[in-house]
């Protein structure tokens, strides 16, 4: 627990896009006694603290409404980047979006102390402080790693024909029946040095520095050459790959996709191609081309991610979608979270008007699993079924699997 004693060796962060927000939070926070005090002016800057600094910081103090990346989506990647300090979040909003993003940080897992309302008081702002308390284990946090370089991410994408790549496969499973109808591949890098990394840890800095394209040539080969193997075995699983949005404004991007299928003897109705609302949105008429090649050769077509970006009717009913995948943070807890279930209630429906097929994401509990059954959503994906795993240990799980349940 946090005392006037000690506040001096707490390390924070204060995430805002207001320079004047964040002047006046280190004030307070000074005042108070915290000396040890870190800002960044939005969510991209406060990441890359995270992430590639030797610093480790205790508690973030983060606004929700930033003009690049909301404090929701922030929150996400911190926990994806394995931050397991304390997050306080404020917002200028509404009490009742402030309590919907509580719980939905709460959700996904996070230690979040509160949320405050602005203007920040100094004794709301102190009480929350105070209830802080460190994670048991030694200085937690990220794993504090030296940061990947572009020529290692090339190195590994290329080296040995990319064999350092490999691929797990999470089940889906098919909500009326119980039966596993198809899987996700999710992309993993063995590292020689540093171990298995997860995606979190290279598909940002392939974005950034243009491999992606590289990689993800490299991920899809794999994915139907498996697929194909699978064939041989009698198994049939349709199968959903990750995709960045960049890929699809390359109108050799459809060539590519549309060949090594072909080449690998996989039907495209086999194939679902993701792509996350918050990347088709602010791309989608860049990639429409792409994205009407490939489903006018029947690949599937999945909206990743949804809830998370900001898409109207309008944009979504002018891409071809076959399927939409609520974000597992309106899945995961949806059931004692009123602000989830509206969301995950409203895109169900949505999805059903628009004649997608809806996937929950995240579903880790037999409450999760009955409360979209009772919604109507047809295939759910999350731990509570399985967890993403290697082939063999993926044959073995489908073999043995008798229902969720
Ligand atoms: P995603 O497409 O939303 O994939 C689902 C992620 O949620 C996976 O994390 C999976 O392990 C995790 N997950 C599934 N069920 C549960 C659950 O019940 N609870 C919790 N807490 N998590 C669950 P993973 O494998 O770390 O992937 C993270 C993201 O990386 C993916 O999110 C996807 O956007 C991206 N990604 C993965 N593989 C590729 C790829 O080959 N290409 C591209 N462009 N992106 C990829
Ligand atoms: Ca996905
Ligand atoms: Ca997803």
């Amino acid at each position: 627990m946090v005392t006037s004693e000690n506040r001096a060796e707490i390390s924070l962060m204060v995430v805002d896009d207001e320079l004047f927000v964040r002047n006046i939070t280190v004030r307070i926070l000074n005042k108070l006694g915290y000396r040890n005090v870190d800002t960044a002016n939005n969510g991209d800057v406060a990441l890359g603290k995270l992430i590639s600094t030797e610093t480790s910081y205790d508690i973030i103090i983060c606004d929700l409404n930033m003009p690049e990346m909301d404090g929701v989506e922030f929150i996400r990647h911190a926990k994806e980047s394995n931050f397991t300090g304390g997050m306080i979040l404020l917002s200028g909003e509404h009490q009742r979006i402030l309590e919907t993003s509580l719980e939905l940080a709460t959700a996904q897992g996070l230690n979040v102390l509160g949320a405050l309302a602005k203007p920040l008081k100094p004794d709301l702002l102190e009480e929350l402080l105070d209830t802080y308390r460190p994670s048991t284990k030694e200085k937690r946090h990220f794993i504090p790693q030296e940061a990947i370089s572009e020529d290692e991410l090339r190195a590994g994408i290329e080296g040995a024909d990319g064999e350092e790549l490999m691929l797990v496969y999470q089940p889906k499973v098919h909500i009326q029946s119980g039966e596993i109808t198809g899987v996700e591949t999710l992309a993993r890098w063995q590292h020689p040095e540093r171990g298995i990394l997860g995606p979190g840890a290279f598909i940002p800095l392939a974005e950034e520095t243009g491999l992606i394209d590289v990689l993800t040539h490299q991920i899809y080969r794999k994915t139907v050459r498996q697929i194909s193997d699978w064939l041989l075995d009698g198994i049939f699983l349709k199968t959903s790959v990750n995709f960045s949005i960049n890929s699809f404004a390359d109108p050799n991007f459809a060539k590519f996709i549309v060949d090594v299928t072909e080449e690998a003897g996989v039907n495209p109705e086999q194939v679902i191609l993701e792509v996350t609302e918050t990347q088709v949105m602010t791309n989608a008429f860049d990639c429409l081309e792409v994205i009407l090649s490939m489903c006018f050769k029947k690949f599937g077509l999945s909206i990743d991610d949804f809830g998370t970006g900001t898409s109207s009717m309008a944009q979504l009913k002018s891409i071809p979608f076959t399927e939409l995948k609520v974000d597992r943070a309106f899945v995961f807890g949806a059931a004692k979270n009123s602000g989830a279930r509206a969301i995950l209630e409203a895109s169900v429906s949505l999805a059903k008007n628009l004649n997608m097929e809806v996937v929950a994401e995240g579903a880790e509990t037999r409450e999760d699993w009955d409360l979209v059954e009772q919604l109507g959503v047809d295939y759910v994906q999350g731990f509570y079924c399985a967890k993403p795993m290697p082939n063999e240990q993926l044959l073995k799980f489908i073999e043995k699997w008798s229902g969720p349940h």
